[in-house]
């Protein structure tokens, strides 16, 4: 069977780039490549999406044109698996469809939503996070026992309630859920807000947990 081709979309917030580079060589039947933003979201039209099987986000971006938001969502409707890392869970603020998509969002400034408003999501590094695997015998989390890791903690984001749990914490500062699934259209997604360095590339939990997503996310146990 041809390796999984992965596509790491960065850009728009620093990290470690030599050992998140190891996390992602020390997958097994898979390639990967980088594209960075300004241009990475040209990725998405139909004649470039055809050179991986798996759109992975780690980047901090805001900006996408309306064509690139259709290329993306049309992609994702027909199948491509979609995994959102760390800070991408607070890509495209201004983007109702993108919350449908990712099933969760850190808000990065109080942000309306219907009648209420949203307090800006908070941030903390360097911090034992307890996380508990709430549903272990998905393909995801297969394997993996509850452990802790030494992470940078979000709290105050949202998941919505169409997201099905992964993985929770009862870390006070941080939102219950830290990891789920989610779908749109064809496309399986898995959002693990867990990843912001070193200690968490090099963790055997975490490499396990990214590996296993990108392949469910794939439809390639
Ligand atoms: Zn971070």
């Amino acid at each position: 069977m041809l390796p999984l081709a992965l596509l790491v979309i960065t850009g728009g917030h620093d990290f470690e780039r030599p050992q998140f580079t190891a996390l992602f060589d020390s997958f097994e039947g898979m390639t990967w490549r980088e594209a960075q933003h300004p241009n990475a979201n040209d990725s998405y039209a139909p004649e470039a999406a055809r050179s991986y099987d798996v759109l992975v986000l780690y980047d901090l971006n805001q900006q996408i044109t309306e064509e690139q938001q259709a290329a993306l969502l049309a992609m994702l409707r027909s199948g491509k698996g979609l995994v959102v890392l760390h800070h991408a869970l607070a890509d495209y603020q201004a983007w109702d469809d993108w919350l449908q998509v990712v099933g969760g969002r850190f808000y990065l400034a109080p942000t309306r939503r219907g009648a209420e408003t949203v307090p800006a999501s908070t941030w903390r590094h360097g911090v034992d996070i307890p996380v508990r695997v709430v549903d272990p015998k998905h393909p995801v989390t297969r394997g993996l026992s509850d452990f802790t890791i030494h992470d940078e903690v979000y709290g105050g984001y949202e998941v919505l309630p169409r997201a099905h749990p992964l993985l929770t914490t009862d870390h006070p500062e941080s939102s219950p859920t830290l990891a789920w699934t989610n779908w749109y259209g064809n496309s399986r997604v898995v959002t693990i807000q867990l990843g912001h360095d070193h200690f968490a590339y090099e963790n055997p939990n975490y490499r396990r947990l990214v590996s296993q997503a990108i392949r469910w996310v794939a439809r390639r146990p």
